[in-house]
């Protein structure tokens, strides 16, 4: 019982070393066996190297030194831009830099809303935030409103990060019951404890969804201009150039911001134990790493570590958290963390060979690593913790990539993990897993798509997301590939997947779903304002693919002197009847060209995020659309 009281003490009220609440949370659950930490200790991991490949974009960074040194322009211009960009946080005392590393969670991102505009200012539809002034989230309609504070939190929402309970004086003086009555009836009189946000919970968490925003523009932006920065200076430069000098200035900038995001979200007796410190010499590590610079503040800042976290800003202690699949210390859905796996692998690549014979002996190296992979041993190594056995807390990558497994095809948004899984493959050099890149690529079209061309969530508009760009990152790329896959063009001795048959195919059919205006049609969980492309077409030719027969009568097909193909729709454009035999859907189309009227009959079942619209009907005559999906009864997003 006392264990799970301290569990749900807020984590900064206990802000000193000795057991964290989530410490004390984790000894609550049941102690793991020798053969399972050893099966732990065992499991496949990604062993990061001494030194990465370094790129700067998708180019080796040889190739980009290669252009700067003959004075490209663009290469030039970028390395400016950087040394710019980067400045504003070289001057940054680091204590301020450290601070922008809260120790409370990083929740809020989902639940976290205007308590005077939870519909319309949310998840989807957000507060104005910038990193300038980063505990702060404006609402631009308290903004319009002229509100005595159109931010949050301010002195009537206060958070100290642990989320804000609005109380009822104040909730009564800033509500009214016509207020009530545009929000869907929530009470005014008092605050019915909930958000009330695109998903509620019982704490509007101001300063924990500003922590998230925090992460995000750090791994955007701030850490990869530091990276680029350290790399451009280290090595573009002669020693004893004045940019040359900078280069440590720019990595410890970096490593101070991920030394810190791994603590906070570790946290510091995890560390302390993993690496059989006491936590004196714990301190004593991080006064050396921090205190190294002169004239730098420090204070030893306990880290309790970030909880269990879900999706839906729950924590253990929380009404309605429960351990699931997506369960983790980091944050966000299962494709947004493979994004956060990307930035993060990203900024410590730039930078890992910056660590300092002291650094590395001091562990902040391996510390800082320890966020985006675990070691074999570690579990081990906790088993052995004085006030132990600890749980093994895994690095991000490995919840999110899986370079050798076959993943994408059960995923309709494959391409936010292909990116960074390619991205890995680059960086450690590993040809199998660039293939396997293409390899997954086949595999989505196979598997995720149906013979109508479309996902297995029907929606023509997005049906493909993002697969485009993976395809592209991928193509002309050489290697010791299979030469009798699909994905490999022996002409051309590389990569090429816009050729494969069923790259083709999806390409061909996804563009017969539209209306004569060129709009797709608004099928199941589709996006608005997607419109009938021919880019697709024309990746598939340039790439020396070939369309299939039945297309003819749709596309002109056009080779330049240069070689590159021109796609068109034939004008006017009549389209035939259609049926989806697999997405089970019916277009019927009399008239001709643009005067052609569309009725469309959806009979499939519910999938994905598919609302309930079987038998929906939908209709398009005059040039217009009469007759639509209703998409999401009831959502207040503002696109439904
Ligand atoms: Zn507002
Ligand atoms: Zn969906």
């Amino acid at each position: 019982m006392k264990k799970l009281l301290m569990s749900l003490l807020p984590a900064t009220l206990l802000a000193a070393p000795g057991p964290s609440p989530v410490d004390a949370w984790e000894r609550t659950l049941k102690p793991l066996s020798v053969e399972r930490m050893a099966h732990l200790d065992a499991a496949p991991r990604v062993a990061l190297p001494e030194r990465f490949s370094v790129r700067i974009g998708d180019q080796p960074f040889a190739e980009f030194a290669a252009a700067f040194a003959r004075g490209d322009a663009t290469a030039v211009a970028r390395v400016r831009d950087t040394f710019r960009r980067a400045e504003k946080w070289v001057v940054m005392p680091d204590a301020e830099l450290r601070a922008l590393i809260a120790v409370f969670d990083a929740r809020g991102r989902y639940s976290c809303a205007c308590p005077i505009h939870p519909l319309q200012v949310r998840y989807y539809s957000e507060f104005r935030w910038s990193i300038t002034d980063p505990w702060r989230l404006h609402c631009p309609r308290c903004v319009a409103e002229k509100r005595e504070y159109s931010y949050y939190p301010n002195p009537r929402y206060p958070d100290t990060g642990e989320g804000c309970a609005p109380s009822d004086e104040v909730w009564r003086q800033d509500h009214d019951a016509a207020w009530s009555k545009r929000n869907h009836g929530i009470p005014w009189q008092q605050w019915d404890g909930q958000t009330h946000g695109y998903v509620s919970t019982e704490r509007f968490f101001f300063k924990g969804k500003c922590l998230d925003n925090i992460y995000n523009s750090l791994g955007r932006s701030v850490l990869p201009v530091l990276g680029q920065a350290y790399q451009f200076s280290s090595n573009l430069f002669p020693p004893g150039s004045p940019e040359n000098d900078r280069a440590a200035t720019y990595a410890h900038k970096a490593k101070v911001l991920l030394l810190c995001m791994a603590r906070a979200h570790l946290g510091d007796t995890y560390l302390r134990d993993l690496f059989g410190l006491t936590q004196a010499e714990y301190e004593a590590c991080m006064r050396s790493f921090h205190g190294a610079e002169a004239n730098q503040a420090w204070a030893y800042q306990f880290y309790p570590g970030h909880h269990l976290n879900q999706t839906k800003d729950l924590r253990p202690g929380d009404r309605g958290w429960k351990m699931t699949g997506i369960t983790t210390i980091y944050r966000g859905t299962w494709n947004s963390k493979a994004g956060t796996a990307r930035q993060w692998l990203d900024a410590f690549a730039l930078i890992a060979d910056s660590y300092t014979p002291e650094e590395s002996r001091a562990s902040i190296r391996e510390m800082t690593q320890r966020m985006i992979v675990s070691s074999a041993g570690d579990a081990q190594k906790l088993s052995r913790a004085p006030d132990g056995p600890r749980r093994l807390k895994r690095g991000l990558l490995e919840y999110t990539l899986h370079p050798y497994n076959l993943k994408a095809a059960g995923d309709n948004l494959a391409p936010s993990t292909l990116h960074p899984t390619l991205n890995l493959g680059l960086m450690l050099d590993d040809q199998r897993i660039v293939e396997n890149m293409a390899r997954e690529v086949d595999f989505f079209m196979l598997n995720q798509f149906t013979g109508d061309g479309m996902g297995y969530e029907g929606s023509a508009s997005y049906t493909p997301w993002g697969i485009a760009g993976v395809m592209n990152r991928l193509q002309g790329m050489g290697g010791d590939f299979d030469k009798d896959a699909p994905w490999y063009d022996p002409e051309r001795k590389a990569l090429n997947c816009w050729t494969m048959p069923s790259v083709v195919e999806m390409c061909a059919k996804r563009e017969m779903y539209s209306f004569p205006d060129g709009s797709r049609i608004p099928w199941e969980d589709c996006t608005s304002g997607g419109k009938r492309r021919t880019q697709w077409l024309k990746s598939v030719l340039d790439a020396g693919g070939k369309l299939p027969a039945w297309i003819e009568p749709f596309v002109k097909t056009e080779r330049d002197a240069a070689g590159k193909w021109h796609v068109a729709y034939v004008e006017p454009l009549t389209l035939p009847n259609w049926l989806l035999h697999e997405n089970r859907k019916g277009i019927l189309r009399p008239g001709k060209g643009t005067d052609q009227t569309v009725l469309h009959l959806d009979f499939g079942r519910v999938v994905g995020h598919y609302h309930p619209a079987p038998l929906s009907i939908g209709m398009y005559a005059k040039g217009h659309e009469l007759a639509t999906d209703l998409g999401y009864l009831g959502s207040t997003h503002y696109l439904t």
